[in-house]
């Protein structure tokens, strides 16, 4: 007797079996919850006995709703936070005596300048453009 595809419930038989998350799934049948990519034993991530993809695991699924107010939110408050490092690191190396050209806090300004305007929408777009020509200006 073969087991029944976890998916579409019909019999799987050996040649397209793929035994998985303690069930059985036909080869076409295993694949993201989400996007339905196709998913195999190398590449699926299991969560709660069902594939995803490894965009769209659950752990991970603030990448789907990257869009959303809140996360943009946290996503700056990170970067935020990275920049401190960033100064931290700057400020640390120029006691040593390095200098370090693309992390001086004037590239770390542009390019905080450059990340939140490319967040928020394409009419900026130009305004991103102009940075980009003042500092090709600037050198
Ligand atoms: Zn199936
Ligand atoms: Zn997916």
């Amino acid at each position: 007797m073969n087991p029944q595809c976890a998916r579409c419930g019909k019999i799987v038989y050996p040649t397209e079996k793929v035994s998985c998350l303690d069930k059985n799934w036909h080869k076409g049948c295993f694949h993201c919850e989400v996007c339905k990519m196709t998913l195999n034993m190398k590449n699926y991530k299991g969560y709660d006995k069902k594939p995803y993809c490894n965009a769209h695991y659950p752990k991970t699924s603030f990448t789907i709703v990257a869009d959303t107010p809140e996360n943009l939110r946290l996503k700056q408050q990170s970067e935020l936070q990275s920049q401190v490092k960033y100064k931290k690191d700057f400020e640390e190396s120029k006691g040593r005596g390095f200098s370090i050209v693309s992390d001086t806090p004037e590239m770390q300004r542009l390019r905080r300048t450059q990340e939140q305007i490319s967040n928020v929408c394409l009419p900026l777009y130009v305004v991103y453009v102009d940075v980009n020509v003042m500092v090709l200006l600037g050198q």
